[in-house]
């Protein structure tokens, strides 16, 4: 399950919270009560890969659906 960073508002405290990317952004409660914390940008974002390999899924529209090969 990914982890967000949240920062409050209220008291400045930082904190994590482990959720499903589903609820990447809900609201969020700092451990002090407040509920006014804010999403930081999450620290897995890619930070500038040297070469960086291309991020393409594989497969997907090979062209077999569409030619009535699956149908
Ligand atoms: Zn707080």
């Amino acid at each position: 399950m990914p982890r967000y960073d949240f920062r409050c508002r209220s008291c400045g405290a930082t904190f994590e919270l482990r959720r499903p990317m589903a609820q990447a952004n809900d609201p969020a409660v700092c451990p002090q009560g407040h509920p006014d914390a804010v999403k930081l940008l999450s620290t897995v974002a890619v930070t500038g890969a040297a070469g960086g390999a291309p991020q393409q899924a594989p497969g997907g529209g090979g062209g077999c659906c569409g030619g009535g090969c699956c149908g």
